[in-house]
């Protein structure tokens, strides 16, 4: 199981994939990686047309389609709408500001042994997990 992505780790499945690792593709990786509170795209785009100025937001979503697709990031939407994506594959808690949708991950070990009785008992293999809790974080408290 990936336990950190790094960026290393990346590069070695773009390639196994099949895929060129591009300075942009790259950027927008090493984005993701840096920052813990989950961006949008929009967000990324923001963060990174300083730097790359002929990105795109269309490579934006191809890029994060592709990492979807390669199992390098979750996407995490929400209803309002709004489309997240969180660089760790691990089981881990999304901590969601109700008010301004900030996120921060918080890992419990307990949580994860409750997870494997809970899987075990289904019987299942789960191809993914998700869990949100919703709270008004400290500066919109
Ligand atoms: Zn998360
Ligand atoms: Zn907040």
């Amino acid at each position: 199981m990936v336990i950190n992505l790094d960026i290393q780790e990346i590069i070695k499945t773009f390639r196994k994939n099949g895929y060129k690792v591009t300075a942009q593709r790259l950027a927008i990786c090493k984005f993701i990686l840096s920052r813990k509170d989950h961006p949008s795209a929009e967000q990324i785009y923001q963060g990174l047309s300083n730097e790359y100025p002929t990105i795109s937001l269309g490579t934006i979503y191809k890029t994060l389609h592709l990492l979807k697709e390669l199992g390098l990031v979750q996407e995490l939407g929400f209803n309002e709408g709004s489309i997240r994506y969180d660089p760790d594959m691990e089981l881990h808690i999304n901590m969601v500001c109700s008010k301004c949708g900030k996120i921060y991950d918080y890992k419990a070990a307990n949580v994860k042994e409750l997870w494997n009785v809970i899987i075990s008992d289904l019987g299942i293999k789960p191809k993914g997990q998700r869990i949100d809790i919703y709270y008004e974080c400290e500066d919109c408290k």
